[in-house]
C-alpha cells in the first residue's frame, strides 16, 4: 500500500470512497491533517456506568452487560431483519435491538460482557436498549471514559468519522512535526502536538482531555496572532498619503457642545497617524460605548482626510445606519464645502450611476465622502484619490471587507469603530493588527439607565410598566434570544466542549420574538402598536420595522439582539430583556445603551427564570457596573473570549481573520489568552519572516491557517 501522509486526500483512506470523500470535502477536510484537525463537538461519557436498574428512560447512558441468550435475526418484513438478544446485570434483565445489522449476531456470544451505551426505553417486554454503541469488555483493559463525537454531514456517520480519525492519526502521527516551537512549547508546559491530538480525539482521562485542550487552544490563538503579526507587518511596507493636521474650529465651531477630553485626545491621535512623511497608512480602530461620540471624530478624521485633497468613504452595517450617518454628517460638513453622497443597495441605479461617475471625477464636481453600507465593497465602485475609509460598527465587517474596501486606495488611511469594549488582556489578540484608541469618557450630563433583574412573577407588573411608559409617551424594546420556538435540547449526558471548561445550568425555555410579539398584540396590549424585528427577515422589512419604531409609528418593537448596532432612538425608553442568562453581559450593555439618548429617565429590565447561582452573579454585574470595560472584563472571566471574537468579527467568529477558530473562543484561561498572543509578538519580532529552522514548520502551519494568505504572508 502507498505510504499514507498528513498531505494524502482522505480519499486514500479504507472505507473513504467518492461520496464519503465529497462529503468530508463539504466540511473542509481534503487530506489527512485536515481530518485530524477537525475536533469533536463533545464526548460521551461512558465510564460512568449505571446499573440497569437505575437506568433513566430515554437519557442515553452506559450500561456493563453480560449476553444471556444467543442473537436470533427475525426478518419482519422484506428489507427489514430484526436482531434481539438479552442482557443482565446484577441488578436486571433488558433486551437488545438492532435493526438491519444481522452481521452483530456474530459479535454477541452468552457469557461475554459488552460496555453497551444508549438509551433505555420501555417497551411491552421490558426494558429494552435499541441500536446502543458497543464495545467488548475484557477485565484488566480498560475501556475509554470519553468517546468523542464529531460534527457531521449528510452521508457521514459517527462510526465512519471515528473510524477515519482514528487511521489518521496512525498514519500520520509518527512523522508530524510539531509547529510549536519546542522552546515555546516547554515554557508553558504544553504537551507535544501528537500527545495534544491523542488527547482530543481519544482521550483515556479528563486530565488528559484537559491538557490537550490547553495545548489547543493555546496553539490556535498563538498562529492566529503570529498570522495577524504579519499581516500588520506587510502593511507597514505601504506608504502613506499624507494628511498634514488642518485647522479644526471650522468644523468644531459648528458642534452644540465642547469636545471631551477623551475625544479631543483620540482625535489627535489619529491625526498623528495620517500625518504622513514616509509612514505606513493609519490602521487603527476607535473603541468607545454606545453614546460616546464616536461619530464626530470620524467627522473630524473624515474633514482632515478632505481638506488634504482626499476622498473618504464611511461604511456601516446597515442601511438605517447608513441613513442616520447622512443626515448627521451632511449638514455638518456640506456648509464646508465637502460633496457628501449616500450610496445603499436600495439607491436607483441612474442615481447610483451619477455618485460612482462623481467619485472618479477630478474637479468641483468630485465627492469627497460616500456614506453606504456593503454596497461601497461593489468592484464598480472605484474613487479617483480614495485616502481614508471608516467602518462604523465593525463587528459585522469581517477583516476581508475591510481589506477590500480599503485597497480601492493604495496607501489609504484605515479606521474602524466599535462600541464593544474588549478587555485590556485580550486587544492584542482580537485587534490582532489594529491600534487601538479608546474613548473612555462619556459626554457630560448623561442620564444612567437604571437596571433591575425579575424574574418571572413579575410579569404582570412589567406589563403595566411597559403600558405606563407608552402612555407617558416613550417606546420600549423588547429584546428575545430566539426567532422562532426553540430546538429540541441537546442529548442529555454529552459533554459539549463548552461544558467541558464552563458550569452548565439548567436553560429555562427561550422566549421567541415573533410569537411572542403576536402573543403580545393580541392578549395583553390589543390597543398599541406592537411589532417585531429579527435578523432573518429580508432587510427591506427590517429596514421598514426600523423605520415605524424610529418615526414612533411603533409603541413596541419585539426584537433579536439586531437592533444591538448603532441605532439612535431617543424616544425610547424602557429596554427589557427576556432570557437575559443567555446574553453575555457587553451584549446586554449594548442593549441596554439603546435607551437613555434622550432626556427621559431610562430603564433596562433583564428577565431571566435562570436559578443557577452562576447566572445570578453574572446578571447582578449589569446592575452594579455601568463601565463597558469592567463588565467587559466580567464577561471575559465568566464567559471566555468566544462573545468578543464575535463582535470583532461577525457572527462567522470562527473564520476571524479568515482562520478557524475552533476551542479558543470557548477558553476562560485569560492568562494563557495572553501568553498566545505575547509568544506570538516575540516570535514574530524576532523572525519576522519565519525562516529559521524551528519556524519553518510554523509558517507552514499559518500558512495553512489563513484563508488570506497573500496578504498574511509576505
Ligand atoms: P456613538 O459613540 O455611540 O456612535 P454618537 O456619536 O452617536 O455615539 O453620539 C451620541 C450622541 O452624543 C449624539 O447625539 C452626539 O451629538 C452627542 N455627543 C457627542 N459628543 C458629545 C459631547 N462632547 N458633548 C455632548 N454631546 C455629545
Ligand atoms: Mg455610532
Amino acid at each position: 500500500m502507498e505510504k499514507l501522509t498528513k498531505n494524502s486526500p482522505v480519499s486514500k483512506l479504507p472505507g473513504i470512497g467518492a461520496s464519503r470523500a465529497a462529503a468530508f470535502a463539504r466540511m473542509g477536510i481534503s487530506t489527512l491533517y485536515d481530518l485530524i484537525m477537525h475536533f469533536p463537538r463533545a464526548y460521551e461519557n461512558r465510564g460512568a456506568l449505571r446499573r440497569l436498574s437505575d437506568g433513566v428512560p430515554g437519557e442515553p447512558s452506559a450500561f456493563l452487560l453480560t449476553v444471556g441468550t444467543e442473537p436470533k435475526n427475525i426478518l419482519i418484513r422484506r428489507g427489514m431483519t430484526l436482531t434481539k438478544f438479552r442482557v443482565f446485570d446484577e441488578s436486571g434483565v433488558a433486551e437488545v435491538v438492532f435493526f438491519n445489522q444481522s452481521y452483530v449476531r456474530d459479535v454477541f456470544h452468552v457469557g461475554s460482557v459488552f460496555r453497551f451505551y444508549g438509551r433505555l426505553t420501555l417497551s411491552r417486554s421490558g426494558p429494552q436498549l435499541s441500536s446502543p454503541s458497543y464495545e467488548a469488555y475484557i477485565p484488566g483493559e480498560p475501556l475509554p471514559s470519553y468517546v468523542a463525537r464529531y460534527p457531521l454531514t449528510e452521508g457521514l456517520s459517527d462510526k465512519v468519522v471515528e473510524k477515519a480519525v482514528t487511521a489518521a492519526l496512525r498514519a500520520v502521527l509518527p512523522s508530524l512535526s510539531d509547529h510549536l516551537p519546542e522552546a515555546v512549547r516547554q515554557k508553558h508546559d504544553l504537551p507535544t502536538l501528537s500527545y495534544a491530538l491523542m488527547g482530543i480525539h481519544a482521550p483515556q482521562s479528563e486530565d488528559m482531555l484537559s491538557r490537550a485542550m490547553r495545548r489547543m487552544i493555546f496553539d490556535e490563538l498563538y498562529c492566529f496572532s503570529v498570522g495577524m503579526a504579519l499581516s500588520r507587518q506587510s502593511r507597514t511596507e505601504e506608504t502613506a498619503y499624507p494628511c498634514p493636521p488642518c485647522d479644526l474650529t471650522p468644523l468644531l465651531s459648528r458642534l452644540p457642545y465642547e469636545l471631551t477630553g477623551a475625544q479631543q485626545r483620540v482625535i489627535s491621535e489619529i491625526r498623528t497617524d495620517m500625518a504622513g512623511g514616509d509612514r505606513p497608512p493609519m490602521n487603527r480602530i476607535l473603541v468607545g460605548d454606545v453614546g460616546s461620540g464616536k461619530t464626530v471624530c470620524a467627522a473630524a478624521t473624515i474633514y482632515t482626510a478632505v481638506q488634504a485633497g482626499l476622498q473618504a468613504a464611511l461604511m456601516v452595517p446597515t442601511e438605517i445606519l447608513a441613513r442616520q450617518h447622512y443626515a448627521d454628517l451632511a449638514p455638518l460638513l456640506s456648509p464646508l464645502g465637502v460633496r457628501v453622497e449616500l450610496l445603499l443597495g436600495a439607491t436607483p441605479e441612474r442615481e447610483k450611476k451619477r455618485i460612482r461617475e462623481a467619485c472618479v471625477t477630478e474637479g468641483e464636481e468630485r465627492v469627497d465622502l460616500v456614506i453606504g453600507t456593503h454596497a461601497l465593497l461593489s468592484d464598480k465602485l472605484q474613487f479617483s484619490r480614495l485616502g481614508l475609509t471608516v467602518a462604523d460598527e465593525q463587528h459585522r465587517f469581517g477583516v476581508r471587507q475591510r481589506a477590500a474596501l480599503k485597497q480601492k486606495g493604495r496607501g489609504s488611511h484605515l479606521l474602524v469603530m466599535s462600541a464593544t469594549p474588549i478587555p485590556r488582556t485580550l486587544a492584542l489578540t482580537v485587534y490582532g493588527d489594529l491600534d487601538v484608541s479608546r474613548i473612555d469618557e462619556m459626554p457630560a450630563g448623561r442620564q444612567r439607565v437604571s437596571t433591575f433583574l425579575v424574574d418571572e412573577s413579575y410579569r404582570e407588573r412589567l406589563n403595566g410598566f411597559i403600558r405606563r411608559q407608552v402612555e407617558e409617551g416613550g417606546q420600549v424594546y423588547i429584546v428575545c434570544p430566539a426567532v422562532e420556538e426553540a430546538a429540541a435540547p441537546e442529548e442529555e449526558n454529552e459533554i459539549s466542549l463548552a461544558d467541558l471548561l464552563s458550569v452548565r445550568e439548567e436553560a429555562p425555555p427561550l422566549k421567541a420574538a415573533t410569537t411572542y410579539a403576536k402573543e403580545l398584540q393580541e392578549r395583553v396590549f390589543p390597543d398599541l402598536r406592537v411589532d417585531f424585528l429579527h435578523g432573518k427577515m429580508k432587510s427591506a422589512e427590517k429596514d421598514a420595522a426600523m423605520t415605524r419604531f424610529v418615526s414612533g409609528e411603533t409603541d413596541i418593537l419585539v426584537s433579536t439582539t439586531v437592533i444591538e448596532v448603532g441605532v439612535n432612538v431617543p424616544n425610547a425608553t424602557l429596554m427589557i430583556v427576556e432570557n437575559a442568562e443567555r446574553f453575555g453581559l457587553s451584549q446586554l450593555h449594548q442593549l441596554r445603551g439603546r435607551v437613555g439618548r434622550g432626556t427621559r429617565k431610562s430603564y433596562c429590565i433583564l428577565v431571566s427564570d435562570a436559578r443557577g447561582e452562576n447566572a445570578r452573579t453574572r446578571l447582578d454585574v449589569m446592575h452594579t457596573t455601568y463601565d463597558g470595560y469592567t463588565i467587559a472584563e466580567r464577561d471575559l472571566e465568566q464567559r471566555g473570549p468566544g462573545d468578543f471574537f464575535a463582535s470583532a468579527y461577525g457572527s462567522s467568529y470562527r473564520q476571524s481573520g479568515g482562520m478557524d477558530l475552533h476551542l479558543a473562543t470557548l477558553c476562560r484561561d485569560t492568562a494563557l489568552l495572553q501568553a498566545a498572543a505575547t509568544e506570538a509578538r516575540t516570535t514574530v519580532g524576532s523572525d519576522p519572516s519565519l525562516t529559521r529552522a524551528e519556524h519553518v514548520a510554523l509558517r507552514a502551519e499559518v500558512e495553512r491557517l489563513f484563508a488570506i494568505r497573500d496578504a498574511a504572508i509576505s
